[in-house]
């Protein structure tokens, strides 16, 4: 799966390191003494992680958790995100990432201890309920059953009962989770299958994460879903009135826990990467305008149109308003 793994000295005998070890196939090993001398020094092309990708296997320094911004989670809480890694394995042709990193490479960070230990002090400083939401530069649950790390967060989630967090995915490898908890949230973002086909590129059909969400449904599991990046297309509404019904035979659409609604968004640099990257994707077809926020999305009547339509359809299965948020639009 990697051509090289490159692990930092100090961590290379630890038990979780050679616990991912024993997960990867690999062609080369290499000692280094900081990942960060080394991922994203010089630029790698994103799209050379279809034949040359490499794994690290590092101690995240600096910050573990971070605010998240303005309208990303349910408005009313308090958000933030911690980093365990960084990258992924699918290939989404929006994907922020490709213009965030220099480099495709994957990092994983095995410090969860370090990690679980800023979120407590967060914990100990506040009453109210608080989110933890992983997944911010990768897909929380594609390498989960090498990584391995739910153990340790399930424990704080035992020990600090209004703390929530919320494991973002498109991926259907679930078996690494331990089971269902008042304060976890298994969350999908979601397209309509012709959409995942062209653009979310590797990643599992809707058919599959629908039977996914629907196994972790009937097994408790608090599910969120997130219709993030909607693309716009001739046929939008019918597909979206499709997909929905589908969503709904998965989960009773009233009975997921929140639905957030986005459409299609880049930074002026990720922007950049997609032109290069994927010049000929569906995403060119209409046109983007630089908004506020130094966002370049569809103009602000259009993105309004396109998510009220969404919002609507929703409420039509009966979902609570106060389910149903707008991400990134204040
Ligand atoms: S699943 Fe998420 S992190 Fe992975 S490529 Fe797609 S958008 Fe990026």
């Amino acid at each position: 799966m990697f051509n090289k793994v490159l692990i930092e000295k100090d961590i290379l005998n630890t038990k979780k390191t050679q616990s991912i070890l024993n997960k990867v196939k690999y062609q080369d090993l290499i000692e280094i003494d900081r990942y960060d001398e080394y991922f994203g020094k010089y630029k790698k092309p994103y799209l050379q992680k279809r034949e040359n990708l490499n794994l690290y296997i590092a101690k995240k320094k600096g910050n573990l958790i971070k605010e998240t911004p303005d309208a990303y989670g349910l408005s009313g809480d308090k958000h933030y995100y911690y980093i365990h890694q960084y990258n992924c394995i699918y290939e989404c042709e929006y994907c922020y990432l490709q213009g965030y990193f220099h480099s495709p490479d994957i990092v994983l960070f095995i410090n969860h201890d370090e990690i679980i230990n800023e979120m407590q002090k967060i914990m100990d400083q506040n009453q109210e309920r608080v989110w933890f939401h992983a997944g911010e530069f990768s897909d929380s649950l594609a390498l989960s059953h090498i990584t391995d790390e739910f153990a340790d967060y399930y424990a704080f989630l035992d020990k600090n009962p209004n703390a929530l967090i919320e494991l973002r995915t498109k991926s259907v490898n679930t078996k690494a989770l331990k089971g269902a908890r008042e304060n976890l949230y298994i969350t999908y973002s979601l397209s309509p299958q012709q959409k995942i086909k062209e653009i979310d590129l590797k990643t599992p059909s809707l058919k599959h994460r629908l039977s996914a969400i629907n196994k972790l449904y009937q097994e408790g599991y608090k599910i969120g879903i997130h219709l993030d990046p909607i693309i716009y297309n001739d046929d939008f509404k019918e597909n979206y009135q499709e997909f929905l019904d589908e969503l709904n035979t998965a989960i009773p659409i009233k009975e997921i826990q929140y639905i957030s609604i986005g459409v299609v968004r880049y930074t002026p640099n990720v922007w950049n990467e997609v032109k290069k990257n994927y010049p000929n994707s569906i995403m060119h077809k209409e046109e983007l305008v630089k908004t506020e926020g130094n966002l370049i999305r569809y103009n602000k009547p259009m993105r309004m149109w396109i998510l009220n339509t969404v919002e609507e359809m929703l409420y039509s299965y009966e979902i609570a308003k106060e389910k149903v948020y707008k991400c990134m639009e204040i």
